[in-house]
């Protein structure tokens, strides 16, 4: 009984009010292209960036070398208390919500409690 109790008071705290949610709200935000995983290696309120490595090929070495690339994401409500600073978490491609922002955060890969 206790245990129920305890997932309904969770369900409340995961249900947001962002409008910039692609799981909640009315009019959820729709996801189209591209989706990427990496590290957070940074965390602002509703924003969260992150940074991932990819292989860049050198013809003059004929090698590659390794480029990092950096995304700032839209973080919605409902995951801004389980997502920090050195996570690996995956974003997905969103219609533009700002100037920099093109990407949302959808899910948690690794790393903290998976709470
Ligand atoms: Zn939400």
């Amino acid at each position: 009984m206790a245990k129920k109790v305890k997932e309904v008071a969770r369900e409340e705290k995961v249900s947001c009010a962002d409008k910039f949610c692609p799981k909640h709200g009315e009019k959820p935000l729709k996801l189209r292209g591209r989706i990427f995983q990496g590290e957070v290696i940074k965390k602002f309120p509703k924003r969260a960036v992150i940074s991932f490595e990819r292989m860049f090929y050198v013809r003059k070495y004929e090698r590659y070398e390794k480029r990092k690339t950096k995304i700032h994401a839209r973080l919605p409500d409902c995951l801004k208390d389980k997502i920090d600073v050195g996570d690996t978490i995956r974003i997905a491609e969103c219609r533009p919500i700002s100037k920099m922002i093109h990407f949302v955060v959808i899910d948690k890969t690794s790393g903290g409690s998976d709470e």
